[in-house]
């Protein structure tokens, strides 16, 4: 599975912003590395420079210099809606009313044919939701309407997943859709007393590194508007239920273990997942290892309510970009092994509880179970921090069709045996709510089916639920 897109927008007086969208972007950079670009205003006109590739391969000292001003946004991504190339990257930018605008989307809209047919863009000119999205605000403001207004009326007519930040006139605006699905939140350069500038990001390290303080959350609907004197919040988007319903998988696998999701720290939410785990299906072992990064934590947790040590089996090589992509088995093999190696010394003649976060498609996880294995352990029990994953993500993230989900066709007992391990058990829903400390709240349609906003028609005629 694969993120989509980091957010980020920053309002700071008489600063050079460019550079601090640059940090702020390299803190995102797991939620998408196919692509990343800045917007930026000098009081005079928008400037966006964007290309392919990880933050650090886009810019160089000279492109952020040349990225001009106080007031910037900036993105970074990975395609689950339209194209990878370089036409996809964000933040779009539309020529409309005085200076434009520019808007950097996280998310996935589920109505975008019909919201491509109101724009008059072709079958086959699409280029992304987003672009579709900048192409309905732009035609609004053509007909007279400011930024603001374009948004109020475009976005009634949106359906999906998005946090959305817009440049325009030298103003930032952020907003959440009426789910909550992605998040977003608000930090303040400066102190309360004499803060020197805001900024919006999909997660606080990216506020964290850039020396702001965590401010809060917008809520699911909220559209917060920052000048160079203000921040306003107004209710733009009436939130779809009684509970926000952010993705449960930025708790269990997207999200850096420093972000605070609704209140509660990634890391520890992760721990508690393995905590759980091990009241829940606890078995005989010498060891316990996490599948880098967000198994660790997991398997801590786990390693501290079983009494089993904790130790490292894995080394994660951290400067592989994009996840290698492989269309058969044994090149997919080839993909786990650059990404992660056996510490032999760990593993050899040893009974392993390895956590991981979720199982997908399965054969990575075989490929994994192969390769301990290899490395002489004697046993290899598998403990999922997720329930099984049987139902597409229409919301953001990057996910296979039914067909191809493990979960989706296979009994558990099934599943162990497709995968090789000695023991197979997932965290109950019921678990897992409770080691985030959620009552309720939280989109988990991947694991259940219940989705909470409308899936795209070409879905729902063909797949109904089981
Ligand atoms: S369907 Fe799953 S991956 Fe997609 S937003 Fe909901 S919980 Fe997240």
């Amino acid at each position: 599975m694969k993120e989509a897109c980091g957010v980020v927008g920053i309002v700071a007086p008489g600063r050079a912003v460019s550079h601090l969208i640059f940090d702020a972007l390299v803190a995102l950079q797991h939620r998408g590395q196919e692509s990343a670009g800045i917007a930026s205003w000098d009081h005079e006109s928008i400037t966006v420079f964007k290309d392919n590739g990880l933050v650090a391969s886009v810019f160089n000292e000279q492109s952020l210099h040349s990225l001009r001003g106080d007031v910037a946004i900036g993105h970074t991504r990975y395609s689950t809606s339209g194209s990878a190339n370089w036409t996809a990257a964000q933040p779009v930018y539309r020529e409309a009313g005085r200076v434009g605008f520019a808007l950097s989307h996280n998310g996935n809209l589920t109505n975008t044919d019909a919201l491509a047919a109101r724009a008059g863009i072709l079958p086959g000119m699409l280029v992304s939701d987003s672009d579709v999205v900048a192409q309905l605000i732009a035609l609004s403001i053509d007909t007279g309407r400011t930024l603001v207004e374009g948004i109020a009326e475009v976005l009634p007519t949106v359906e999906g997943a998005y946090s959305l930040v817009f440049l325009g006139d030298g103003v930032v605006h952020g907003i959440r859709d009426p789910h909550g699905f992605r998040p977003l939140c608000l930090g303040r350069l400066g102190t309360a007393d004499a803060p020197e500038g805001w900024v919006l990001a999909s997660e606080s390290p990216a506020l964290d590194v850039i020396g702001a303080s965590f401010v809060r959350e917008l809520q699911p609907g909220e559209l917060v508007t920052i000048t160079e004197t203000t921040v306003t919040s107004r209710q733009l988007l009436e939130p779809s239920s009684g509970k926000e319903k952010l993705c449960i998988f930025e708790f269990v696998y997207f999200a850096r273990p420093d972000a605070y999701l609704m209140g509660h720290q990634v890391h520890s939410a992760r721990r508690r997942m393995g905590e759980r785990l091990a009241q829940q299906a606890h078995v005989e072992a010498d060891l316990v290892m996490g599948v880098p990064d967000s198994g660790v934590p997991a398997a801590e947790g786990f390693a501290a309510v079983s009494g089993i040590p904790f130790g490292y089996g894995l080394v994660k090589n951290r400067y592989i970009g994009r996840t290698f992509i492989a269309p058969d088995q044994i090149s997919r093999s080839k993909g786990v092994r650059r990404k992660l190696n056996p510490l032999r010394e760990n593993i050899e003649g040893r009974r392993l509880v390895v956590v991981d976060d979720s199982i997908v498609r399965g054969t990575t996880t075989q490929a994994l179970v192969a390769m301990l294995r290899d490395s002489g352990a004697t046993e290899v029990h598998l403990r999922i921090s997720s329930p099984p994953f049987s139902w597409p993500c229409f919301y953001g993230i990057d996910t296979p069709t039914r067909a191809e989900l493990l979960a989706a066709n296979s009994t558990v007992e099934e599943m162990r045996a497709f995968i090789g391990a000695d023991s197979l058990e997932f965290i109950s829903m019921e678990n897992l709510r409770d080691a985030i400390g959620l009552d309720g709240e939280c989109c988990d349609a991947c694991l259940t089916g219940n989705y909470p906003a409308p899936v795209p028609v070409s879905f729902s005629r063909t797949q109904s639920r089981a």
